[in-house]
Parts: structure tokens; C-alpha cells; sequence
């Protein structure tokens, strides 16, 4: 097959193409490298079957390929928020562009959607049928909305256009390849503890999220792509999305749920450093809770994490640690 991946430079993005290509797959690659860098896909870059594009996906995209990964969009906080009407722009004008595309060359298109289009939520665990809590005009808003109307636009272009869409709802993921100035709770716990300095909590640190593997993360996406009924997806009837080639949304992420002081305390067991924590004020509109219902996941794809969070911080620390020593 020959994939395009929107965002391919990026952490997941880059982990998404390194298993298209290990696969056996083609892949185009597109990114303007806003947060995403080449030193992230630099070995996959001499291979005949990869293809870079420098591209923003604010522009119309035009490339033949079968399959469509959506994931251009910085998403760590103080990216998104650097200049948030341009992630708008990006969500909104790259999902009409990833979806346009689809439309013209009839591929498959799935969209990186986000646990935060559940905001703050009064669902817990959250499942796919809950609408969310979203501020509309708050710093997260920006992020929130955009992807919010991206899954619109993705069910509209279903429901309009038949075309194949998917869409996962993506929760914490980390790994390797995540910037260590990403300023995401995982990397900067990390750097953090390597460096020994002090543990920065926003809050008391009793918000909790749930932290999926990277490699988990990419195979339940590659599941949620390769997942249909059959039938040709066009074939199908999206008056009820649900009961035809489960276009999504599909949660995907790790139930486990860890307070985020409890996450640090756990960096600093797992690295041996002798940081110490620091409270600092809370960011606003941050969620107090977030933890996954995967129970579609489970049942469509027979996808769950396999990779422990002990398991998976010790792989993320050694990352770290190697970049840290270059
Ligand atoms: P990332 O910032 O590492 O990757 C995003 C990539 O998109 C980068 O390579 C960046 O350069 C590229 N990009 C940004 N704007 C672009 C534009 N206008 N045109 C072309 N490329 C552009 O972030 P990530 O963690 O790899 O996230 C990838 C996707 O997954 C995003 O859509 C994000 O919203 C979604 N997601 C991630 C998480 C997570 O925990 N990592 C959680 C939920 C959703
Ligand atoms: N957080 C923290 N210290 C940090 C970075 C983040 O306590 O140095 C908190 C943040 O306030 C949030 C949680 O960790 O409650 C996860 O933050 P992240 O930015 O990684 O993801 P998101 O809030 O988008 O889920």
C-alpha cells in the first residue's frame, strides 16, 4: 500500500512510518517541521520506499496514495498555544485537505483525534458516546475545538461524500522521540530527574492521566486503519455509522491511571535521582481526569496496551539518557 502520513516527522508520526516501512509499505511522508525534526526519521530518509515532503498542510495537499494518517498538529500545550489561531488553521484547514484529498483519489483517511475533545470530563472513564466539557474560549480552546471540528468535518465528508474515514481518540502517549523541551508531563519529568533538578507539578499534582506506549499507541492505530466489515466502505449505510465499517471514534490509550505527583515519584524511582518536587501553578482549563474506556477498542480490534508503564518509562528514560550523553 502506499501511505501518506500528515505529521510524519513528528514523535508519533515518526514511529507511525518506521512500522509503515517495516511493513513493507510505501510512505510519503509530510511535515513543515514546526515541532517535528528530521533527525526523527533521518534512517528511514536513504530508503527507496520513504519519501519526505516539505509541506504545510494549511495548503492543499496533492499526492497519489491509498491511505491517509492525519496527525499534523503540534500537540503538546506550550506548542499549541504558541500561536493558537494558526493550530486552528492547522486542525480545521489540514483535516479539509487530508479529507479533500481522500475524496479525489478515493483512499482512507484516518484522523489523529484527541482525548481533549472530551475537555474536562464529567464522564469517568471516558467513553466515545460522552459529548465532553469544553471551554470554547479558553487557552486550550484552540487545540480542543480544532480537533472537535476536524471530527466533524471527518463525519460530514462520511455522511456527505461516503468517504472511508476512521477516527481515534488518542490518549497521553509517550516514548522515545518525544522533544525534551516539549514541555509534556512525561519528557519533562524525565529530563528533569536525568539533570536533577527539581520535579515541576502544576497543581497538587492530584490530576491524574492514563499514559499509553508509543509502540502500543501505533499498533492500535495500524488496527483501526486496516479494520473493515468487508464490504466496500462506500457500500456501506452512514446513516449508522455504527453498525457499518466502524469509522470510529475509537478511544485509544492506556486505562491505567496515575496521579501526576504519583508519576513523578515514580521517575524518580525509576532514574535514581535525587530531585526534589515543586508545586507551581496550575495551567488553565487543565483536566482534573482523564482515563480511557477502550471497551470498543477491545471489541472491534482486539487492541489493548501491552507495554507497562514501569516497563515503558524505563525504555523512555534510556532515550533520554542516551540523547542527554551525545
Ligand atoms: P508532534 O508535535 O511530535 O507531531 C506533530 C507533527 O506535525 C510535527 O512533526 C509537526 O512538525 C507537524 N506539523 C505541525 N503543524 C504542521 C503543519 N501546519 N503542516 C505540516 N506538518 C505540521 O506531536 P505528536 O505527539 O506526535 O502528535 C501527533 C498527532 O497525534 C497530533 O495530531 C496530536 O494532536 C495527536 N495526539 C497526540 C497525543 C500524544 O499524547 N502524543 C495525544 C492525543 C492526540
Ligand atoms: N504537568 C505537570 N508538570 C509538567 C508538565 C505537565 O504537572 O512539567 C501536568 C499538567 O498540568 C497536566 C498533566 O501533567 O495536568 C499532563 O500534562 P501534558 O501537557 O503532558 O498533557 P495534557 O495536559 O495535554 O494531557
Amino acid at each position: 500500500m502506499n501511505f501518506l502520513v500528515t505529521g510524519g516527522a513528528g514523535f508519533i508520526g515518526s514511529h507511525l512510518c518506521e512500522r509503515l516501512i517495516k511493513d513493507g509499505h510505501e510512505v510519503v511522508c509530510l511535515d513543515n517541521f514546526f515541532t517535528g525534526a528530521k533527525n526523527n526519521i533521518v534512517h528511514l530518509m536513504g530508503q527507496p520506499r520513504f519519501e519526505l515532503l516539505r509541506h504545510d498542510v494549511t495548503e492543499p495537499i496533492l499526492v497519489e496514495v491509498d491511505w491517509i494518517f492525519n496527525l499534523a498538529c503540534p500537540a503538546s500545550p506550550i506548542h499549541y498555544q504558541y500561536n493558537p489561531v494558526k493550530t486552528t488553521k492547522v486542525s480545521v484547514l489540514g483535516a479539509l485537505h487530508a479529507l479533500g484529498l481522500a475524496k479525489r483519489v478515493r483512499a482512507r483517511v484516518l484522523q489523529a483525534s484527541t482525548s481533549e475533545v472530551y475537555g474536562d470530563p464529567d464522564m469517568h472513564p471516558q467513553k466515545e458516546e460522552y459529548w465532553g466539557n469544553v471551554n470554547p474560549i479558553g487557552r486550550r480552546s484552540c487545540y480542543d475545538e480544532g480537533k472537535r471540528v476536524a471530527e466533524t468535518l471527518f463525519f460530514d465528508y462520511l455522511r456527505q461524500n461516503k468517504v472511508d474515514v476512521k477516527v481515534v481518540r488518542i490518549f497521553n502517549t509517550y516514548g522515545p522521540r518525544m522533544r525534551p523541551d516539549d514541555g509534556r508531563v512525561v519528557s519533562n519529568f524525565i529530563v528533569q530527574a536525568i539533570r536533577g533538578e527539581d520535579i515541576t507539578i502544576y497543581g497538587d499534582g492530584a490530576q491524574t492521566r492514563s499514559f499509553c506506549y508509543i509502540d502500543d499507541l501505533v499498533e492500535g492505530m495500524i488496527r483501526m486503519m486496516d479494520y473493515e466489515t468487508g464490504e466496500h466502505p462506500r457500500q456501506h449505510d452512514y446513516t449508522k455509522p455504527h453498525l457499518s465499517g466502524f469509522p470510529g471514534p475509537v478511544n485509544l490509550g492506556n486505562p491505567f491511571e496515575v496521579p501526576v505527583v504519583e508519576l513523578a515519584r515514580k521517575v524518580i524511582r525509576l532514574t535514581g535521582s535525587a530531585s526534589k518536587l515543586v508545586f507551581e501553578r496550575l495551567p488553565e482549563d487543565d483536566p482534573r481526569k482523564r482515563c480511557p474506556d477502550i471497551s470498543k477498542a477491545r471489541e472491534f480490534l482486539h487492541w489493548e496496551p501491552k507495554v507497562a508503564i514501569d516497563e515503558g518509562l524505563r525504555k523512555t528514560i534510556d532515550y533520554f539518557r542516551d540523547s542527554n550523553d551525545k
